[in-house]
């Protein structure tokens, strides 16, 4: 039977579930023997990594809990830290940082997979990581210009959970919930407000606004962190996505790999590579965040044909530094992940003492532009206050223009010409 190239696959609902399909029978001679290197190989990739530093956490932390638990993602979520107490158990607190007897944050709760805990230097505040997800006192303090919605996200939103932005791309926001929440988080008014998903009925006025707007040819999942959803709801989504016939890319937004890598299991990746073309955008912040587990849930996601970029946010303290910020692109690169974008840090109420100049944002990509691969150097962009999307950013390579020529500065400093005429 003739198959229609455009036919797009019919969606299933999450109500229903598919058995995985066994593997083909491979017809090698000595076929007992393939048999079984063939299911050994498969149940050691089964398995998800924990490295050395993990286990000994888990075992001084968690003495009941086995490597079974720790490798399940559910586990990890059940026992993340949602309060200063419980996060007082792992790290000892600064003075700056917030104590168990202060008020919560109204904007923002905590919440600190084990594992990600795990990466947290105990003795040490000024640790990147540890500024990123620990709350302090700082965030308190509103500065001039911040906002909760600094991107006016709400204002260009024509239905519930859809910004429409761009002309031909959506961003579609399918939960308020993550593993971990960032201090920072741009989407600090909506994420961890219900505690929980916002489920798959609030996402039908979205789809309807998909299916009617044909000029839309990408959209970007995120949130919250739609791979903290159950494989049926992100399956069910993606089938009503991919029914979409102009609908062309499906983009998901994510911190999963980094934060919670647990989650990047065999079923949900065997689930995502029927989606294709599907790209991962994944949220990194510091070179300590590479890690065996890290790598390890990227390349499977890799080796299952999807694309993996990284969106790194600017952060003063943690990554405003042109070593560190190399570190972190090599690295990235070194488990195939292309860097994408670094954001200026978004004016949102409560961070200012996350922000860094725009200069210094310039400084570090010079630093990088030339110095090292191309593939190296994100863009870097200021989502503009107000909503007017992303501007890119560059440090002044053109000095002028004289007699027909542009003048030139590479990376560096030296001038050179080009002869700027076409025929
Ligand atoms: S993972 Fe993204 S959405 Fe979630 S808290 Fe961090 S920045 Fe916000």
């Amino acid at each position: 039977m003739e198959t229609d190239p455009n036919e797009k696959p019919e969606y299933i609902h999450p109500e229903l579930s598919e058995e995985e399909e066994p593997p083909s029978k491979p017809t090698f001679i000595d076929e007992a023997s393939f048999l079984d290197e063939y299911l050994k190989s498969r149940n050691d990739r089964d398995k998800n990594t924990i490295s050395d530093h993990s286990l000994s956490f888990l075992q001084t932390f968690f003495p009941e809990a086995t490597v079974k638990d720790w490798n399940s993602w559910h586990w990890q979520i059940k026992n993340s830290a949602r309060s200063i107490g419980q996060l007082s158990r792992f790290i000892n607190l600064s003075e700056n940082e917030v104590k168990p007897d202060f008020p919560k944050s109204q904007s923002l709760p905590l919440r600190i997979s084990p594992y990600y805990i795990s990466l947290l230097q105990r003795d040490n505040p000024e640790h990147a990581l540890r500024k990123s997800v620990v709350p302090v006192f700082d965030e308190f303090l509103v500065q001039p210009g911040e906002s909760s919605d600094p991107l006016s996200e709400e204002q260009f939103s024509p239905v519930p959970n859809v910004v429409h932005r761009y002309p031909d791309r959506v961003l579609f926001l399918v939960t308020g919930f993550c593993s971990t929440y960032c201090r920072y988080c741009t989407r600090t008014r909506m994420v961890a407000k219900d505690k929980c998903h916002i489920g798959v009925k609030a996402w039908e006025a979205g789809l309807k606004y998909i299916e009617q707007h044909t000029e839309v040819r990408d959209v970007l999942i995120s949130g919250g962190d739609p791979l903290t959803m159950p494989d049926l709801h992100v399956e069910y989504l993606l089938s009503r996505l991919r029914s979409i016939r102009h609908v062309e890319i499906i983009r998901i937004g994510t911190k999963v790999p980094v934060v919670l890598p647990q989650r990047i299991t065999r079923p949900l990746v065997n689930m995502l590579k029927k989606y294709h073309p599907l790209y991962l955008s994944i949220h990194f912040t510091h070179p300590d965040e590479i890690t065996p587990e890290t790598s390890e849930a990227c390349e499977k996601l890799v080796n299952a044909g999807i694309p993996l970029g990284s969106q790194t946010v600017l952060l003063k303290g943690i990554n405003d530094d042109l070593q560190v910020m190399k570190g972190l692109m090599h690295a990235l690169l070194k488990i195939r992940v292309r860097p994408y974008y670094l954001y200026q840090c978004d004016p949102v109420v409560g961070t200012g003492h996350f922000r860094t100049t725009i200069d210094k944002g310039l400084e570090i990509i010079r630093g990088l532009r030339g110095h090292t691969s191309g593939y190296a150097v994100p863009t870097y962009v200021v989502d503009a206050p107000g909503g007017g999307g992303k501007i890119p950013l560059l440090p002044e390579y053109i000095t002028g223009r004289e007699d027909g020529d542009v003048l030139l500065k590479n990376y560096e400093g030296k001038l050179f010409r080009y002869p700027d005429y076409s025929t």
